[in-house]
């Protein structure tokens, strides 16, 4: 991905830094062929040449790009779980990928930690973002999903003869969890997304409480993927599951549902980041009669709703880290609804809007192993920065309204926002 070159100033607002502390008002943020200079009080900030580029945040605010900690690219809004492993050919699913990756970055997010995708396109996804041919999150990749046979990921009856081969690898024991996670190191992935629980989707087989992989299956995908240096997360519920996770040496958690204080002394012992994806579950409850979901799933998202807010406060208050993802993609919870889940966690699980930025921001930024090269508006990093109209300190809700982003940057390049089109020579200047 191209960095700009030149300097730019950013003056008229107040700077939140992502890393927890106060806003600075009237703050500046200085960049430097792509990476921040300065980031500070306007008043200590160093000269910056003539022709510098001047933009105006309007006493509105300047933070850092949102990272999206839960991201699947290749998920199409859809109505009904059978609909990712049947309804369209890959060529599709590549297509709707790219306009999904555009969307994040229009939503004010410029980076992504993948939380599964169909067949391999998040790696091919991952380079033709990086080679600047279509707008995207910088991008941790995944792949196919990882679940035992008759777990949550299984839904296909016998009978009907259909594989998984574009969704999930459905194993059985250590030598098919480690044969899955070999064919994903030659796909080129980072991350292992696997299913260690079930979910309240799936009430009758699968449901929250229920567990759909072995310690030992587990043990060796992780055994597996460390060797090779991927890293592995799991769709986590149930509190046995998540203990089996943190045992297992998991480098995530997904969801983290229902801990206990044993699971959460596990957690914290390795400071083990957990994405809860916790707006999910308000959305099927308000929307799923629409979507003719059945009222057993929606009590269960009911209680997987408490039971994930509870374990979210109680793992940031013990010092845990939580990343904000959201598992957009369904029909009820569609992509580009990305920062309702930063409005959730302040107005329905208590955190306060600092908290929930620096876990958009910084904390996503870690989860991807990628925390000194962004996440926080920091001199030396990159220049991937969000200006809004707005104070989210006092409405977080501005950061779900696109029209208020006066600019999305990556490595100091106007991708989004009102400043888009008036920037040109950013662009043009560095291909030279
Ligand atoms: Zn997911």
């Amino acid at each position: 991905m191209k960095l700009a070159t030149g300097t730019t100033l950013i003056t008229h607002g107040q700077l939140i830094d992502g890393t927890g502390l106060a806003a600075v008002p009237d703050a500046a943020l200085v960049i430097e062929n792509g990476r921040i200079r300065y980031a500070g009080p306007a008043a200590q900030a160093p000269a910056v040449p003539p022709d510098a580029q001047r933009l105006d945040a309007r006493g509105g605010t300047i933070l850092p790009g949102l990272v999206e900690a839960h991201f699947h690219a290749t998920y199409f809004n859809i109505a009904a779980l059978e609909d990712l492993d049947i309804k369209y050919p890959v060529e599709y699913v590549s297509l709707l990928a790219s306009v999904n990756s555009r969307l994040l970055v229009e939503c004010g997010y410029t980076a992504a930690r993948s939380g599964g995708c169909l067949f391999n396109v998040d790696v091919w996804l991952k380079k033709a973002i990086e080679e600047d041919l279509i707008p995207g999150p910088r991008l941790a990749t995944s792949g196919r999903e990882i679940c035992s046979a008759g777990g949550l990921m299984d839904w296909n009856p016998e009978f009907r003869k259909i594989g998984m081969e574009g969704l999930v690898f459905i194993i059985n024991g250590q030598e098919e969890a480690r044969r899955a996670v070999r064919s994903l190191v030659k796909d080129g992935i980072e991350w292992v997304k696997t299913y260690p629980t079930g979910d309240a989707a799936s009430p009758d087989l699968n449901d929250h409480h229920t567990l759909c992989m072995t310690f030992e299956e587990m043990h060796a995908v992780v055994a597996t993927a460390h060797n090779h240096k991927l890293k592995v997360t799991g769709h986590c519920r149930a509190t046995e599951g998540i203990k089996n996770a943190l045992r297992a040496g998991y480098d995530t958690l997904e969801h983290g549902t229902f801990m206990d204080d044993e699971a959460l002394d596990l957690l914290l012992a390795r400071d083990v980041p957990v994405v809860p994806a916790l707006y999910f579950e308000k959305a099927s409850i308000l929307r799923g009669p629409e979507f003719g979901l059945p009222q057993v799933v929606i009590d269960g998202h009911q209680e997987t709703l408490e039971g994930g807010a509870e374990s979210a406060r109680r793992i940031l208050r013990a010092g845990g880290r939580l990343g904000m993802g959201g598992d957009y993609g369904f029909g009820w919870n569609p992509h580009g609804d990305y920062a309702r889940e930063l409005t959730f966690f302040v107005k329905d699980v208590g955190l306060t809007p600092l908290e929930v930025i620096k876990c958009a921001t910084k904390t996503g930024a870690e989860i991807m192993g990628r925390g000194a090269e962004f996440g926080t508006l920091e001199a030396g990093k990159l220049a991937d920065v969000l200006v809004v109209d707005g104070n989210p300190l006092a409405d977080i809700a501005v950061l779900e309204d696109r029209a208020k982003f006066i600019a999305v940057m990556q490595g100091g390049v106007i991708k989004a926002g009102q400043l888009a089109k008036a920037f040109p020579t950013v662009v043009t200047k560095e291909k030279k």
